[in-house]
């Protein structure tokens, strides 16, 4: 997908933007002129949310009562034009080539974002990696977003019947049964996901690091399996059999002790865990490279690019992986927004570079 026209009307503190993306666009200001709102709207009009608020009201520039976008893109050799307009009172109405779009429909504009939150992807809690597996698979498989669904659901009735020490009966069986054949399903899909993004992130982290370094990324169970032979069968016997042996403590504790709810993401750099060796610089470079291996996992699945958003990524990174990452960028295959608070040493010929004041944006030659 490439952006070919971008409009945005009276979207946070910007009036009206009208501009023609390059393949690589860096937008660049002091703080709190409008760099990130930029991302955020192309966002916001690709997913129908936003990453910043929950209120669509907050996105409206103040005293104003609408707001409006517009994108014009190249998917698949057809030209879609995509709009999302918001008003206090009819609320949002979100259509692709003048119609309303369905939630899964094809056309829709796809993106990657990547914020300085991410950083939290390699040093944060175990639920901030599932969420961000959960989030990709999901947008790739309806049936992923499905199984999800299914397993919070019968994850609460099984914590509801261990709380209420009613973890006997016949009721409970059931539920265990659909517990483990949700659970199963979810880790398979996992699995699967994790060994592209393993393959892809790879090769990635050394283009984008001065040391060559090596990277790889592991699913790691809530519970010990023989990692030689997982597949649906293995999976549901040893979860089966976990779940008998963990069967008292469950009892005892009242609570759900194993299942996917609980299973992480283990980032190694030079075969090191990532999250306690890595320095910030290299956390950062780890976060940014998992990105963009989503990018490329999106690719491989899909058959198709996203558009990349970037806010921030230079920050805390030395000249050299500031270079290598741009240098990435522009040979990159796919189209990206970047923004930048100083673009001081940094080489960016063939890229559009936008300077942005007080929500007006002027293009640098
Ligand atoms: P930084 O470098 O600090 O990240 P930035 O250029 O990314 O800065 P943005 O977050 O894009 O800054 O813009 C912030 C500005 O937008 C702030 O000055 C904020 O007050 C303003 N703003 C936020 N919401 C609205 C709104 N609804 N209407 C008008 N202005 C708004
Ligand atoms: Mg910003």
């Amino acid at each position: 997908m490439k952006i070919e026209q971008l409009q945005l009307n009276n979207f946070r503190n910007i009036e009206k933007i009208e501009l023609n993306p390059d393949k690589m666009n860096v937008f660049m200001g002091k703080n709190a002129q409008g760099k990130t709102n930029i991302l955020e709207a192309i966002y916001y009009l690709a997913s129908g949310s936003s990453f910043r608020t929950k209120e669509d009201a907050n996105l409206i520039k103040f005293e104003y009562q609408s707001l409006f976008l517009r994108a014009i893109y190249n998917y698949q050799d057809r030209t879609i034009n995509s709009t999302l307009s918001y008003d206090k009172q009819n609320g949002k109405i979100i259509k692709i080539n003048a119609k309303k779009p369905g939630q899964s429909n094809a056309n829709r504009l796809k993106t990657v974002l990547f914020i300085p939150d991410d950083l939290f992807l390699v040093k944060g809690t175990p639920a901030k990696r599932r969420k961000f597996l959960d989030f990709i698979i999901k947008q790739i498989s309806t049936e992923y977003n499905y199984n999800l669904t299914k397993y919070s659901n019968v994850l609460k009735k099984r914590n509801l019947l261990l709380k209420k020490e009613q973890a006997n009966g016949k009721s409970y069986e059931i539920v265990n049964e659909i517990f483990i054949e949700s659970a199963v399903k979810l880790i398979i899909a996992r699995l699967n996901y994790i060994n592209i993004l393993d393959m892809t992130v790879r090769e990635i982290y050394q283009k984008i690091n001065a040391e060559p370094q090596y990277l790889k990324i592991r699913y790691a169970l809530s519970f010990p399996m023989d990692s030689g032979k997982i597949n649906l069968e293995t999976l549901r016997d040893t979860l089966r059999k976990e779940i008998a042996q963990k069967s008292e403590d469950e009892k005892k504790r009242r609570i759900t002790l194993l299942g996917p709810h609980l299973d992480d993401i283990h980032i190694y750099q030079d075969g090191r865990i990532a999250r306690q060796f890595a320095s910030q610089g290299q956390q950062r470079n780890i976060s940014v490279c998992l990105k963009l291996a989503e990018v490329e996992s999106f690719y491989k699945i899909s058959g198709y690019y996203p558009v990349l958003l970037l806010d921030e990524v230079l920050a805390e990174l030395d000249d050299e992986k500031r270079q290598l990452l741009i240098n990435y960028l522009l040979d990159a295959p796919y189209q990206c927004f970047l923004t930048s608070v100083s673009l001081d040493k940094i080489n960016l010929s063939n890229a559009s570079i936008f300077i942005i004041k007080n929500g007006f944006l002027l293009r640098k030659e």
